[in-house]
């Protein structure tokens, strides 16, 4: 182990110019050595569902061939499984692939706030909601690095979007941006150190993510202990001395010499200090001797084993929309139509860098057939994946299949050309012809389920149509064997959206104001993100925030809390009884929201606080168990500029979705932050009310008032509450000539007194 003494005698040893050199890539995929002392160099690679180690070296968009691994669902999938440890085992996995690759770190996962269905790189992240995202996010971190192998969480901060990514600027007031944008990353570097963690491309606030130092050093580095290194995003740098003193440690890919040239020159010009440059150097070298000494030579996975890993993963990443007439699970026996270009051409990842090549891909036909040799399968392509336009021979042809048979299972979805990185959606409409398709084979075919397979919500004006919908999301390599086993109930249905799927894109909170006007992209809907919005304005949806059927039934019972008054300083315990009401064995997400009854600032309705998944038999009950603390009830106050709790009280409520509450329980909570106000002539008569001495002012000021009686008469809460508001320095005007600017300014001074 090369530990902290040996690296500090070591950047002893180290020339200007090699300290220099470390902070940039030595390639696309590496960082740079000093063969002289001993400093090896990593390979780093994509993420985060997969490994994407190129055969050649110098593209980081995938255009080259990359070695076979294992294809997982990717996040928005793996985020709807509401499965900690499941992600876990996922990380644990690719972490074992790393070390067959020799790749020091896994560029994932990525946990940017899905604030507008648009982006089109959402289905790299993970949800809507920053406690879900970030703790899938650190289980993730936690599984690839229990294998010795680093992680980056990325992309830090505020980069929810594709178009101009690389220039645009996310205006977010400080609120937002700590309750929604930076707690998603803040609880996955808290919880899981990862190793690495990537800046993003866009400028927050005015400045680039890569040279921000409130985001990279004062909120990362300092005040959430983050101990590893920040790595620009691939071309994320600016400027390259700015993003040294901000805590920018490495620059990828590879500057050519020209970053290093431009750090050499800042620290002989004494623009950069040598100190601050030792610093870098000391986190990049106890990462990459981290990497070294965890590297276990000779290392090799069963890729058949990851394989059925994935298959179980993509089965409890995968949401049960609609289930009407209980039209699934299907039959094993009889007539069944599957119809569908995306049956056979499957969209199971996305594209952009995360993009890999799996060590195999199922065939959903095939998986079908295999559970269910005995029924009688007719495939039809039903649609030209590559053309909006319907195709009126295979139409027909899907049509006369479906009418034969008793049941029709459609294919449909986005196509990779509508989703990316790189570029954000336009709409969340499928292609018309897969519209028209569906439309159609209801007409013949009442016993209609659609499978869709998109990495982002989709509008679904044919739903009527369908008595079925199952959301497989971007499956991974065994999404055909899942989605069979979900179709047949080989297994039960778990997944619950870890999203909104809104009626309509103009109904989501960022409408207005997405994808921003040039490079400025302000955050105007503020905190209400997602379900916060929708369930605030009571704003219908198509499916919310944690909806997901299942094939069987769960019942929830005794909510009980373990007090029912607790300080701000405390933790509750929280638990809740589930038992499996229906006739087979299944899983369920069993959610905690936490909502401030009353409270002066604007708060959401509920806010996401806990949850877990757990396993039933049929008739099986289990007790789930939650810890809330005081980041369970607080606001971020930007005045105190901390976490607070308002003293008052709170509700619990245990729901199958955001909008399917079954149990509630009021709790009372108790703050301990002390606020000093400072009082002023427009300090009002509230303000005033807050302390005792306050409040003998406004006694002393009322007794002067000419209207002083009819504040104790008939009308006497009408007028309070007229009063209210007014600014002290209103009783100039309104006293008569009792209260004057010599009163105002005795009363102004004694509130100050401590
Ligand atoms: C992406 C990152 C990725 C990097 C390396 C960038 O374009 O934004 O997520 O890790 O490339 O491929």
């Amino acid at each position: 182990m090369k530990d902290s003494t040996y690296i500090k005698k070591l950047i002893g040893q180290m020339t200007l110019e090699e300290k220099a050199s470390l902070c940039s890539g030595k390639d696309t995929w590496h960082t740079q050595s000093v063969d002289r002392l001993g400093i090896p160099s990593l390979m780093v690679t994509d993420g985060p569902h997969g490994l994407r180690k190129q055969r050649a070296s110098a593209d980081h968009l995938g255009l080259f061939d990359s070695v076979p691994s294992t294809c997982f669902p990717s996040a928005a999938g793996v985020a709807s499984s509401w499965n900690r440890a499941l992600i876990q085992q996922m990380g644990e996995a690719l972490g074992r692939e790393c070390q067959a690759e020799e790749v020091a770190v896994l560029l994932g996962p990525g946990v940017n706030i899905k604030r507008s269905p648009l982006c089109g790189r959402n289905f790299e992240y993970f949800s809507e909601d920053p406690f879900l995202s970030s703790e899938m996010a650190a289980h993730h971190i936690i599984g690839v690095q229990s294998q010795g192998v680093g992680t980056s969480l990325k992309h830090f901060a505020a980069n929810n979007q594709e178009h101009r990514r690389m220039t645009s600027d996310s205006i977010v007031d400080e609120r937002t941006l700590r309750e929604i944008y930076l707690a998603s990353f803040e609880g996955a570097v808290k919880k899981a150190q990862p190793w690495t963690v990537m800046c993003a491309y866009n400028k927050v606030n005015g400045e680039f993510a890569s040279e921000n130092e409130e985001l990279l050093t004062t909120i990362l580095k300092e005040e959430w202990g983050h101990e590893g290194i920040v790595v620009s995003d691939w071309g994320a740098v600016n400027d390259r001395v700015k993003g040294v003193a901000a805590g920018l440690e490495l620059e990828m890919p590879s500057s050519h010499g020209e970053g290093t040239a431009l750090i050499i020159k800042a620290v002989q010009e004494g623009k950069l200090s040598e100190e601050k440059l030792d610093q870098v150097v000391e986190r990049l070298l106890t990462v990459i001797f981290k990497a070294k000494d965890h590297q276990k030579a000779g290392a090799s996975f069963d890729q058949e084993v990851h394989h059925q890993l994935a298959r179980e993963i993509a089965r409890e990443s995968m949401v049960l929309l609609k289930n009407e007439d209980r039209v699934l699970p299907l039959s094993r026996t009889g007539k069944l139509a599957l119809i569908g270009a995306m049956a056979k051409e499957v969209r199971y990842q996305g594209s952009g860098s995360s993009q890999i090549k799996p060590t195999k891909l199922e065939d959903i036909s095939e998986e079908i057939i295999k559970i269910a040799p005995d029924a009688e399968i007719a495939y039809e392509q039903g649609y030209q994946l590559s053309s909006e336009e319907t195709d009126a021979e295979l139409l027909e042809l899907a049509k006369q299949a479906a009418a034969s048979s008793e049941t029709a299972v459609v294919f449909a979805g986005l196509p990779a050309r509508y989703e990316s990185e790189g570029f954000d959606r336009q709409h969340l409409r499928i292609p018309p012809n897969q519209i028209a398709l569906i439309e159609e084979i209801a007409k013949v075919q009442p016993n209609l389920v659609v499978v869709l397979s998109n990495g982002a919500p989709i509008e679904m004006p044919w739903l009527p149509h369908a008595k079925g919908v199952l959301e497989a999301y971007l499956g991974g390599q065994a999404l055909g064997g899942a989605i069979a086993d979900l179709l047949f109930g080989v297994v039960s249905p778990s997944g619950k959206l870890a999203e909104t799927f809104p009626l309509a894109l103009s109904d989501n909170p960022s409408f207005l104001f997405y994808p921003g006007e040039k490079d400025i992209v302000e955050y105007r809907e503020g905190i209400f993100v997602g379900y916060r919005y929708y369930d605030k304005k009571q704003q219908p949806v198509l499916f919310p925030f944690g909806h997901g059927l299942s094939y069987t039934a769960f019942e929830y019972s005794n909510l009980t809390v373990q007090k029912n008054k607790i300080s701000d300083q405390e933790t509750l315990q929280v638990q809740v009884t589930v038992r499996n009401s229906g006739q087979m064995a299944g899983k369920e997400a069993v959610q905690l929201y936490v909502r401030d009854i009353e409270s002066s600032v604007i708060r959401p309705e509920k806010e996401l606080k806990a949850f877990d998944k757990v396993e039933l038999q049929p008739g099986e009950s289990k007790t789930v168990s939650f810890e809330l603390d005081k980041r369970s009830f607080a606001y971020y106050d930007v005045e105190l500029k901390d976490w607070v709790v308002e003293t008052g009280s709170f509700e619990l409520l245990i729901g199958k979705s955001s909008q399917d509450i079954v149990l509630t329980e009021q709790i009372e909570v108790e703050s301990t932050t002390v606020r000093t106000y400072v009082y002023h002539r427009n300090s009002t008569i509230t303000d005033l009310m807050q302390t005792e001495k306050g409040r003998e002012w406004v006694k002393k000021i009322y007794a002067v008032l000419p209207f002083a009686a009819a504040l104790e008469g008939p009308h006497a809460a009408l007028l309070q509450a007229f009063m209210k508001y007014m600014p002290i320095r209103g009783m100039l005007s309104f006293s008569g000539g009792k209260f004057t600017e010599k009163h105002l300014e005795e009363l102004v001074d004694d509130m100050n007194k401590k």
